[in-house]
């Protein structure tokens, strides 16, 4: 039999969930990068900028992100992915690093 949900339990779930998504970063492969744009057009925070003359996006602002995951379910390259800080060693350089 399974127990309903209390306060204090959702309160506990919400807090490991926070938990995990402030373990999550994204990693971007600019290498796959086809400068689409998709990822721009859907983050909420304004993390990434067109490089309109390289055809490639920017990863601007890495420390407002959210880990929501929208620009990795929309980028039709698997240019991004959101890993935790454990498995998610930087195998290519970020555009920023890149600059
Ligand atoms: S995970 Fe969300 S907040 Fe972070 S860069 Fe992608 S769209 Fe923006
Ligand atoms: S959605 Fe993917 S391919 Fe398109 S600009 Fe963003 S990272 Fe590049």
């Amino acid at each position: 039999m399974s127990q309903e949900p209390t306060f204090w339990s959702s309160v506990a779930e919400h807090w490991q969930i926070t938990r995990t998504l402030r373990e999550l970063q994204i990693h971007f492969y600019p290498d796959r990068c086809t400068g689409v744009w998709q990822c721009y057009e859907v983050c909420p925070i304004g993390c990434w900028t067109p490089d309109y003359k390289r055809r490639i996006v920017v990863f601007h602002n890495p420390e407002l992100c959210i880990a929501c995951g929208a620009c990795v379910l929309q980028c039709p390259e698997n240019a991004i992915e959101l890993k935790t800080a454990d498995k998610g060693r930087r195998t290519q350089p970020t555009a920023r690093q890149r600059e």
